[in-house]
């Protein structure tokens, strides 16, 4: 009998993540409208692993291969032995071909957590973890002003001693501290994350993007977020740095000019100045690059739903490119009501941790892009499953990322791979340096970055621009 392609390649996805994908608790497969949770799942037909993994419980990973028929379970043995032999259907089965054992059995022996003094506003904390192979692996923490951050300590006691290939067991050892509410506790989670996947993929020699399933574009287009290097907080200031972002090849924008704005109790005039000012700053960045350029705009949470909806309808001539968070996030039903009154795309949730953070705003399309940060949503995984329950609900990934060259890396890698993925943030205008910080250098052109074909996140840090201006 003649096999079906589609039948054939998705019991190859299928084995290749009995292979390599880690199952992990998630109980919102249901929710996204996929089977009961104890309702067998065809693997050959689902769509393969990648596309369910994320919504399936452990348990059911078991009764659901407990119910593949003999004849599938021979034919899916078939698959693997294919693999095995080296077929390149799928990079990884050439990954796995290179890889001794003993490299996937290195352990984790040491973290190094290196500050850097980017600017009044700004430090860079990044965590750098040693493996029993010599190789190291990157993480960013960074959080503002903080030069330090203890909380990785604990973190790390979670991973030493342990293989840098068990994300998944350290996820289980620490999730419940990480998911506990305190974004100092995700943040130092989140970057012991990455460093275990820029490690792996250092140690197996590939781009980090090939252990998400492949790469779906090389370039990424990014937007510059002028706000932090904004300290002219006038209409002419905001004028002034959107055009040098522009003339930097940048055909994206982001700026938060209601910055600073009072509090929803202040006195009638106080609010009203503090809301013409920003609408002013908003239009004038749109008379100062013209209508080709997309202008975003984040509104910090400072409003209320009306207040939300007022503005947005002021700042409709400016058409912008989204309209971000006007109030927070965790505010489902307020961000639905928005979205569901106003012209603008709407953009939110850098601060939410885990798919339960972010998936009340897909389930309710409460917006239309979700921005989750792998420095504090969880790490890598965490935004690919994140980015999955979005995609099953029409919702596009826009990874927030006012971060040094090491978040922008991971996040690279991880845009790469993403079928939903929008536009990449990137922090602009803050040091002349910053590319030299890492090897090889970070590049921006045309607006966009280059997906690294480096193993792992594609970079390390230059030790003497280090040296230079460790915090
Ligand atoms: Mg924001």
């Amino acid at each position: 009998m003649e096999i079906p392609e589609r039948v054939f390649l998705e019991a190859i996805q299928s084995a290749m993540a009995v292979v390599f994908v880690p199952f992990q608790d998630a109980p919102t497969f249901q929710k996204a409208g996929h089977p009961q949770a104890n309702e067998r799942i065809d693997l050959n037909c689902c769509g393969g692993f990648k596309i369910i993994y994320p919504f399936i419980p452990g348990p059911t990973i078991s009764r659901t291969m407990a119910s593949i028929s003999s004849t599938r379970r021979h034919f899916l043995t078939q698959c693997c032995s294919a693999l095995l032999a080296g077929v390149a259907i799928n990079p990884l089965a050439a990954v796995f071909a290179q890889t001794s054992r003993s490299d996937r059995a290195i352990t984790i022996t040491g973290m190094e957590v290196l500050a850097v003094d980017v600017t009044e506003r700004t430090n860079w904390i990044f965590v750098r973890l040693t493996a029993s192979n010599g190789v190291t692996g990157l993480g960013e923490a960074s959080l503002g002003r903080r030069s330090e951050l203890n909380e990785l300590n604990e973190f790390f006691r979670m991973v030493d001693g342990e293989s840098a290939f068990d994300i998944n067991q350290y996820r289980s050892r620490a999730w419940s501290r990480a998911s506990s509410g305190n974004r100092v506790l995700a943040t130092a989670f989140s970057s012991i994350e990455q460093a275990l996947w820029d490690i792996v993929g250092k140690t197996l020699q590939v781009p980090l993007y090939q252990l998400f399933g492949g790469k779906l574009r090389d370039t990424l287009p990014v937007y510059a977020n002028i706000n932090r290097a904004t300290s002219n907080r006038t209409p002419a200031g905001f004028a002034e740095n959107a055009r040098l972002a522009v003339a930097d090849g940048f055909r994206a924008l982001k700026a938060a000019p209601f910055d600073g704005f009072p509090a929803l109790t202040a006195s009638a005039h106080e609010i009203d100045a503090a809301r013409q000012l920003g609408v002013d700053c908003v239009f004038a960045m749109r008379d100062a690059v013209g209508d080709d350029v997309a202008i975003k705009i984040d509104a910090h949470s400072f409003f209320d739903v009306d207040l939300s909806i007022e503005v947005a309808r002021e700042l409709q001539p400016v058409n912008l490119s989204w309209y971000e968070e006007p109030v927070a996030p965790s505010q489902t039903e307020n961000t639905r009501l928005i979205h569901d009154a106003v012209t603008q795309t709407m953009a939110g949730g850098e601060f939410l941790f885990g798919v339960d953070g972010f998936a009340p705003l897909c389930q309710n399309h409460a917006v239309d892009i979700i921005m989750p940060d792998v420095k504090h949503c969880g790490g890598l995984l965490e935004a690919l499953r994140i980015s999955t329950i979005a995609e099953a609900n029409g919702v596009l990934v826009s990874p927030h990322n006012p971060s040094g060259p090491v978040s922008t890396a991971a996040s690279a890698a991880l845009c790469a791979a993403l079928p939903n993925f929008d536009i990449l943030e990137f922090q602009w205008g803050e040091q002349v340096w910053r590319g030299t910080l890492v090897n090889p250098r970070e590049l921006f052109e045309d607006g966009s970055i280059t997906v690294s074909e480096l193993p792992g996140i594609g970079i390390n840090l230059d030790a003497e621009v280090l040296m230079d201006h460790r915090a």
